[in-house]
């Protein structure tokens, strides 16, 4: 039996797993993915102190680098659900049954669907949530950036340094990304805001060929030729498998020590119903989830 066992290789798994390792208690992370995070799909990071601007992949790289450095054990299995038997934690996978005295769970959270006629029959034909994966596609092409925030503001200038156009379709008259962001879209020649207006269809035949937008104060439709759809409306946590205490939209709440509403398991990161998903935000609850589960095991 493990004393930890942590759930999700993100930033925040991660960085428990070093705090963990420095502990000494004994412990496994259990991933999913090869590389794990929404930071691995990120072009460029700007905001995490140390790097004064830092590839995504790049910064997972050595993230993953440091924990392994230190002995953190990551096993490749998918979680299905988490049950307690007094002070053990049987932790069911698709490879098996482990156990541990604490868990961690920093699962993250994947990103948000339109749910619009289209969006998810043309996946990887023109609809895309990932413009660093997928913008060399767009090469003087014409895209759609949705949403008003920080992803979309980012993946939109990558996507103007490629494609010929970027349209950012926002729902409001404001963007809520940062100023230093806005600053930059309204610098580029080729990005346009199209306010007050959201996708009602994603038309095509093989892939993406037209969207048909609704202006939501004159209430008028208009059909607009378009070579894809970059959706950037927000995150959904994963955090199916486990049943603790969650707010309405599935972000686990915790006790200012990270604590769930389950004795011995942890949240930290994206996963956890906080004020904003940063990996600054990730990285400093993966040490206080790990530092508040050496405090339970000492105590035990
Ligand atoms: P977000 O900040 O929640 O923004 C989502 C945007 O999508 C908002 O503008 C929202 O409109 C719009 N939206 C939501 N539902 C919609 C719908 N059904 N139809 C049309 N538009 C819809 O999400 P995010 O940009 O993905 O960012 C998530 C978190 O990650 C944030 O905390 C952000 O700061 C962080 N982030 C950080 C970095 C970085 O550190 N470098 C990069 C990316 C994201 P309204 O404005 O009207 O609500």
């Amino acid at each position: 039996m493990y004393d930890l066992i942590i759930i999700g290789g993100g930033p925040a798994g991660l960085t428990a797993g070093i705090y963990a390792l420095r502990y000494g208690l004994s412990t496994l992370l259990i991933e999913k993915d090869v590389i794990a995070g929404q930071i691995a799909g990120t072009d460029i990071v700007e905001n995490y102190p140390g790097f004064i601007s830092i590839k995504g992949p790049e910064l997972m790289e050595k993230f993953t680098e440091h924990a392994t450095s230190m002995g953190v054990k990551i096993e490749n299995a998918i979680v299905s659900s988490i049950s307690t038997d007094k002070y053990k934690k049987i932790i069911n996978t698709d490879n098996g049954i482990l156990e541990s005295k604490a868990v961690i769970i920093s699962t993250g959270a994947d990103p948000k669907k339109l749910d619009v006629p289209g969006e998810s029959e043309f996946i990887g034909k023109g609809v895309s949530y990932c413009a660093t994966c997928d913008a060399p596609f767009y090469k003087e092409k014409t895209v759609i950036v949705v949403g008003g925030g920080e992803s979309a503001a980012t993946d939109a200038l990558i996507l103007s340094n490629i494609a010929k156009k970027v349209y950012i379709i926002h729902r409001r008259d404001s963007l809520r990304a940062s100023k230093i962001l806005q600053e930059r879209i309204s610098q580029k020649n080729n990005i346009e805001i199209i306010w007050n207006t959201v996708i009602e269809k994603i038309i095509g035949k093989n892939r993406v060929t037209n969207v048909l937008l609704k202006n939501i104060e004159t209430k008028s439709n208009i059909e607009m030729p378009i070579d894809g759809v970059f959706i950037y409306i927000g995150i959904t946590p994963n955090t199916d498998f486990i049943e603790v205490e969650k707010n309405k939209y599935g972000f686990i709440i915790t006790k200012p020590n990270l604590e769930t509403s389950i004795s011995g398991i942890y949240a930290a990161g994206d996963c956890r119903d906080t004020l904003i998903w940063q990996v600054v935000t990730a990285v400093a609850d993966g040490a206080i989830a790990a530092v508040s589960v050496r405090e339970a095991l000492m105590n035990m």
